[in-house]
């Protein structure tokens, strides 16, 4: 094997890292080896309070609750925000949806009533990206939001 081979075998590697750091590497199942601070939840390097889980989705409580009940529901693939939804992730919204409906029933406020939120970029406020639907409850909210 001449130079030529490891040539084409780093430039490879390097292709194959810069996917992965864009996550965007389908065979990868999503984002590998990157800053994203919902993946280190999904993986359990970052703790948190697990309410449901399916294969593809997490359901945990909010650090910082605004609502008695404050749940973040999040495909365990990694998904930047809503703007980036397609047709690829039909399976995983499909899970979201049952998994948000299982949630609400189990944290009582089914009946009462609840909403269901995604903050897409600046001016909504999104803080952390990785596609996370908020499920609060518990209380009255108002319309609009602030
Ligand atoms: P966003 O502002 O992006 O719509 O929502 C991010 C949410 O993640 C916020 O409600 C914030 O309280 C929550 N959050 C931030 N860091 C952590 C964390 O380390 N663990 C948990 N469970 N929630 C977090
Ligand atoms: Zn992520």
């Amino acid at each position: 094997m001449g130079t030529g081979w490891a040539a084409v075998a780093i430039s490879a590697g390097a292709a194959w890292m810069a996917e992965a750091l864009r996550g965007g590497d389908k065979q990868l199942g999503g984002y590998v080896g990157t800053d994203c601070l919902f993946c280190k939840v999904v993986s359990g390097e970052v703790p948190s309070e697990k309410v449901f889980e399916t294969e593809k989705v997490l359901a945990f409580r909010d650090i910082n609750p605004q609502a008695p009940t404050h749940v973040l529901v999040v495909p365990k693939r990694h998904v930047g925000s809503a703007a980036e939804l397609g047709t690829e992730h039909a399976d995983e919204l499909v899970d979201i949806f049952e998994v948000c409906n299982v949630v609400a029933r189990q944290e009582g406020v089914d009946s009462s009533g609840y909403r269901i939120v995604t903050n897409v970029g600046r001016n909504a406020g999104q803080s952390v990206f990785h596609l996370h639907f908020h499920l609060l409850g518990g209380r009255p909210m108002t319309w609009p939001p602030g």
